[in-house]
């Protein structure tokens, strides 16, 4: 059977998938988006969003996601639940010479341009209790939610560039940051391991392990444990972030697209282009710096008008090799 061809495939739904969307279709490039496990990505597990423009009072995060989502379908997305498992591309793409992409492992499609918003995920410790009170004081993204604690006691996990960047953040808007260092040194860089070791509201705790996130229905406490002398001791806090580390998921392409060493996929400076012709990248899975809805809205803008450029070039010389 032959498989279905889609002009404009874009894989994934957080803001820069429906971003690109909303601008593909406006364009006249019939996008079609697959929405991936998590439709709507990471926004759908936060609460309250502040910081995006346009929303004076705020949004709910998977209300700001419904409402990308049916501003991409007025435009005409054609959006569809499914996960794409694997890919095939081609170095030199063509009309007759398409990309090749795999749904829920049965599905096979054919692309002329694929826009990868495939994003990131947070890691976790794992601990239930981390789990049971996400979204209810727990909460993998400073920038989105330190403002509710205000004035308040918080704790942050990680002892890396982020980690101590949101330990700095945090600092400014909280009464009293604990950072929880698992090893006897921080990974950070020198810089920032400066400036939270002199922030005056910053106690470092090193050899620190997380043991269990306290709080009915919302955060009341950390238990943690000395991992040298054994001595547990709760911390009073409200707030509990966990800033360890994200994972771009870009697994599936790793075969086909530049990627640095923590899997970010590589884009030509100034543009979403990846290595491929045709295959472009937005959002997390090619940022590992601001990692902002706004931001990846604003690449996933990118993303299209990268493709629709492209579309009209391979259109260009499909007709030249007609004539
Ligand atoms: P990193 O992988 O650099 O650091 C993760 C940190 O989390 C490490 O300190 C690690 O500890 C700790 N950790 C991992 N698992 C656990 C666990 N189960 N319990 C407790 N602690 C744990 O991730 P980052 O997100 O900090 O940074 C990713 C990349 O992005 C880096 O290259 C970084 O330099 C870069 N970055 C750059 C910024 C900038 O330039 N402004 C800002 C933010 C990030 P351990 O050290 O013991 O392994």
């Amino acid at each position: 059977m032959t498989p279905e061809h889609i002009k404009c495939l874009i894989i994934g739904s957080g803001p820069a998938g429906y971003t690109a969307a909303i601008y593909a279709a406006r364009a006249g490039m019939n996008p079609v988006l697959y929405q991936g496990a998590q439709p709507g990505g990471q926004l759908t597990i936060t609460t309250e969003v502040d910081n995006f423009p346009g929303y004076p009072d705020g949004v709910q995060g998977p209300q700001m996601m419904q409402d990308l989502e049916a501003q991409a379908r007025r435009f005409g997305t054609d959006i569809r639940y499914g996960m794409v498992t694997g890919v095939e591309f081609t170095e030199q793409p063509a009309h007759d010479r398409p990309h090749r992409v795999m749904v829920d492992d049965k599905i096979e499609i054919t692309a002329d341009a694929v826009l990868i918003s495939t994003g990131a995920s947070a890691k976790w410790l794992g601990l239930p209790s981390e789990m049971r009170l996400n979204g209810r004081g727990v909460s993998a993204c400073a920038v989105c939610d330190g403002f509710f604690f205000r004035g308040q006691d918080v704790a942050i996990v990680g002892a890396g560039d982020t980690a101590a960047e949101e330990a700095s953040y945090l600092a400014n808007l909280c009464r009293k940051v604990y950072m929880l260092v698992r090893r006897d040194e921080m990974r950070a860089s020198k810089f920032m391991q400066h400036r939270v070791k002199t922030a005056p509201n910053i106690e470092i705790l090193f050899n620190t392990e997380t043991l269990e996130v306290l709080g009915d229905d919302e955060v009341s406490g950390v238990l943690v444990k000395n991992s040298v002398t054994d001595e547990q001791r709760t911390l009073d806090v409200t707030g509990f972030f966990v800033a360890i580390g994200h994972k771009p998921n870009t697994d599936i392409f790793g075969n086909y697209l530049d990627r640095d060493e923590n899997g970010y996929i590589l884009t030509e400076k100034g543009s979403t282009r990846t290595n491929i012709p045709g295959v472009f990248a937005c959002g997390d899975a090619q940022d590992n710096i601001y990692r902002q809805a706004v931001t990846a809205a604003g690449t996933g803008c990118m993303a299209a008008l990268d493709a629709e450029r492209y579309l009209v070039t391979l259109e260009v010389q499909n007709q030249e090799l007609v004539l």
